[in-house]
This record gives C-alpha cells, sequence and structure tokens, in this order.
C-alpha cells in the first residue's frame, strides 16, 4: 500500500478501511513506515478524528502488533483496573488488594511515571527488592498463589503502541480521543482479563480537560472493550486537585498503606478506591454494588486487602515490613525535606493538580522522557485541600527531594499551584459519571 495516498486519505478528512489502518500499524510494529510518516498520520487523526470503525480497527491492529496473554487457566474471574494518568494517585495499589480479599483475582501490566502523571510501577519499585518484570509464567504463579499480580508493561504486548506513543509525546498528539483510546485498548484486547474498570481522569491534572472530552473518551473505550466481547465499564472522576495528599512514589505507597490499613476512612483516595473495587467486584457478578461497597469497605476494616497487597510484594521479591502500618519506615526517605508555608490567612480556594504533579517530578519523583531515572524518595505531600482554612505561616506543602539544586523551580511551581483567599470554588463530584 502506498503510504503517501494513506496520508492524504486521512488529510482530506476521509475514513480509512481496516486493511488501510492495519497495514499503518504494520508498519510502526516493524520498523517499514519512517517516523516523519508516522508523525504525519498521528496529527492527521489529531485534526481530522477518527470514526468508530476506524478507532476499532486501529485498536484491533495494535494487539495484533504483538503477543497476547490470556488467563482462561486462572480459576476465578479475572479483572483489571486502568487509569488514564493523574497525580497523587495510588487506587491501584489500594483497590487491586481489596478487590482480592473479596475474592477476585486481579491481574494488572501497568506503565510508568510520564510527564506530571505518576504510575504504578515506578511505586511498587520504592519497594526495596521489588521485582515488576516478570515473565508470563511468573506473572501467572504470583496471580494463582496471591490472588493479585502486577508486572511491568512487556515489550510483547502492543509493541506498535510503544513506537506510535513515543511519536506522540513529541508530536503534541497525545491528546487525541481516538488515540488515546486505542493506545489504552490495545493494551488492554492484548492483556486479555474478564472484566476491566477504567478510571478516565477529568480536570486539570488529567489529559481530559472537561467532563464532556472525559465522557467520549470513556464512551469510546467502553465500546471498544464491548465490541471485543469484554465486561467494562468506565468511570469519569475528577482530577483537578490531586486525589490523594501524597505525589511521589514512596510517599504514595505509604500512603496506599495508611488507607489499606483504614486510616485513610473517607478521604477521597479512599473513597474512589471503594467505589472501583465496588464497580470490579460488581461487573464480575459477585453482588449488587451497594453490597460491593460494603464487602469492599470490610476488607480494609479487616486488615485482610492489606494482608493480599503483602503477599504480593513479597513473592514478586519486595521486602512485605514496608507493607505494613509499623514498617513504612523501612522506604527510603528523602534526604531533604522543606515545608513551602502560607503566605497570608484564608481559605484554599484551589490547588492545581498538574502543578503539583510537575512540582514532584521536578524534585525527582517522575520522568521528562522515558529513560530519566525516578528518585524512589521524592515528591510532594500536599498537607490543605481545597476548602482548607489556613493561617499564615502554616506549612502547606512538604517537599521531598534529595538534591537541593531541585527545590527552587518546584517550589516557584507549587506557589502557584495553591491559591489563598476568600471561598474556595464549587469543585466536581469524585465520580462525575458511569459509562
Ligand atoms: N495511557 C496510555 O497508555 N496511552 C495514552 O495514549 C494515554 C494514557
Amino acid at each position: 500500500m502506498d503510504m503517501y495516498a494513506l496520508l492524504d486519505k486521512k488529510r482530506k478528512g476521509l475514513a480509512l478501511t481496516d486493511e488501510e489502518i492495519s497495514h499503518i500499524v504494520r508498519g510502526a510494529a516493524d520498523g517499514s513506515i519512517p517516523d516523519y510518516q508516522l508523525s504525519a498520520f498521528l496529527m492527521a487523526v489529531c485534526i481530522r478524528g477518527a470514526d468508530d470503525g476506524e478507532t476499532l480497527a486501529l485498536t484491533r491492529a495494535m494487539a495484533d502488533s504483538g503477543a497476547r496473554l490470556d488467563f482462561s487457566d486462572v480459576p476465578g474471574p479475572v479483572a483489571d483496573k486502568h487509569s488514564s494518568g493523574g497525580v497523587a494517585d495510588a487506587t491501584t495499589l489500594v483497590t487491586a488488594p481489596v478487590c482480592t480479599a473479596c475474592g477476585l483475582k486481579v491481574a494488572k501490566m501497568s506503565g510508568r511515571a510520564l510527564g506530571f502523571t505518576g504510575g504504578t510501577i515506578d511505586k511498587l519499585e520504592a519497594i526495596p527488592g521489588m521485582r515488576v518484570e516478570l515473565s508470563p509464567a511468573r506473572f501467572r504463579e504470583v496471580l494463582k498463589a496471591c490472588g493479585l499480580a502486577v508486572m511491568q508493561q512487556s515489550a510483547d504486548i502492543a509493541p506498535a503502541d510503544k513506537r506510535l506513543y513515543a511519536l506522540r509525546d513529541a508530536t503534541a498528539t497525545v491528546e487525541s480521543i481516538p488515540l488515546i483510546a486505542s493506545s489504552i485498548m490495545g493494551k488492554k484486547l492484548a492483556f486479555k482479563t474478564d472484566v476491566l474498570v477504567l478510571d478516565v481522569k477529568c480536570g486539570r491534572g488529567a489529559f481530559m480537560k472537561t467532563p464532556e472530552d472525559a465522557v467520549l473518551l470513556a464512551r469510546a473505550m467502553v465500546r471498544i472493550g464491548r465490541a471485543d466481547g469484554r465486561a467494562v465499564r468506565a468511570l469519569v472522576t475528577a482530577m483537578d486537585q490531586p486525589l490523594g495528599s501524597s505525589a511521589g512514589n514512596a510517599l504514595e505507597v505509604r500512603e496506599a498503606v495508611r488507607a489499606l490499613s483504614g486510616q485513610c476512612a473517607g478521604t477521597p483516595l479512599e473513597t474512589l478506591s471503594v467505589e472501583l473495587s465496588a464497580h470490579m467486584l460488581e461487573l464480575a457478578g459477585t453482588g449488587t454494588l451497594e453490597d460491593c461497597r460494603a464487602r469492599a469497605r470490610r476488607a480494609i476494616e479487616d486488615g485482610s486487602a492489606l494482608g493480599r497487597l503483602q503477599a504480593m510484594v513479597e513473592m514478586q521479591g519486595g521486602d512485605p515490613r514496608c507493607v505494613t502500618p509499623e514498617g513504612a519506615e523501612c522506604l527510603l526517605t528523602a534526604r531533604i525535606r522543606e515545608y513551602l508555608r502560607a503566605d497570608r490567612a484564608g481559605v484554599i480556594t484551589h490547588m492545581d493538580a498538574l502543578k503539583v504533579g510537575n512540582a514532584a517530578r521536578l524534585l525527582g519523583a517522575g520522568r521528562a522522557t522515558k529513560t530519566d531515572a525516578v528518585d524512589p524518595a521524592a515528591g510532594v505531600v500536599c498537607l490543605v485541600r481545597e476548602g482548607d482554612r489556613v493561617e499564615a505561616g502554616q506549612p502547606v506543602f512538604e517537599l521531598h527531594t534529595g538534591e537541593a539544586g531541585r527545590l527552587r523551580a518546584a517550589k516557584t511551581l507549587l506557589k502557584d499551584a495553591c491559591g489563598i483567599g476568600e471561598e474556595a470554588r464549587e469543585g466536581r463530584p469524585l465520580v462525575i459519571g458511569v459509562e
């Protein structure tokens, strides 16, 4: 096929056929189409859009570009949960063990932090000894023995997405609904769990800034999943201010352990984790949503969920003391800790998740490019939330880093991240919609 003709067709806004899309994705995976033509294709999709048929074809071609993992040999419903990317969002570390304690198997293939968003794999690697590079056989062993297993994105799964994502990152074409939907769901079609719950983030600290766009993305992904015969549901959730109080890898593990120990009851992190767990349990056919919520809360209260996380950490080589309330100090702590204080008294009018995420990255918790190393101990702890009253001089953020030279830029960003005034703005509900 002539790639020039396909680009010309897409630039004119005409829909590509399934065969034409397969040709492009195959060319991305085997290297036969050069970066400049793939980049032009991505930009054309970004500007012209892609219809449902094209988006499904793109997703299927992504999944077909590599290996597949299915769990038909693992007894019990196998579930997965995926977030479109947020800040201070340790829900996977809470939701996965909660669902496991309630009888599901949870299989997760996760990514790393990129830009302002965190990644579950970096968080788990903050636990000394933890191995996240698992062979499919070892992954299944952990899943069968512990009820949950988390591995890093395997290079064999949807390899075309790896190349296309890197090009999107460099060509300002990340924020396109068909491209995000096919990127996420291509990996999900290749990683075939029975149940999939998607957490589509919406707001300042998310790729989707408006509820309208977030709902369109959620619907696109649910349509793809259902066309593949999967039990899939999407929750559109607020990501204007950081979800939890900690943005940074070891800091988020500590917060997840506190949540699993019942110390975060009623916080947005705990509330959303219970809600996502309840949807996973209900979608797996284990009870009504209300009943599933109650079981999820019980699994936190009776410590069974924390026990599941400890079992998985131990079997994946990590130090299980790090995921106990008493042993959280086994996790690395940053050499330098500094407060940023309120310059006047008032109410926190807003707390910008994007800026907090970027400040955590500047302190060493995240990376600007895929090859940057992360500092497991670095990050930001938000000591207040929108609507809280503060006095002049009260600490608002705690900055953690290993390098003093990183503090200045992070502080500048954080000063701007948090507004102090008379009255907080009306926030969105935590769960904006369910698709
Ligand atoms: N996560 C992905 O895997 N792909 C995207 O395009 C955005 C978030």
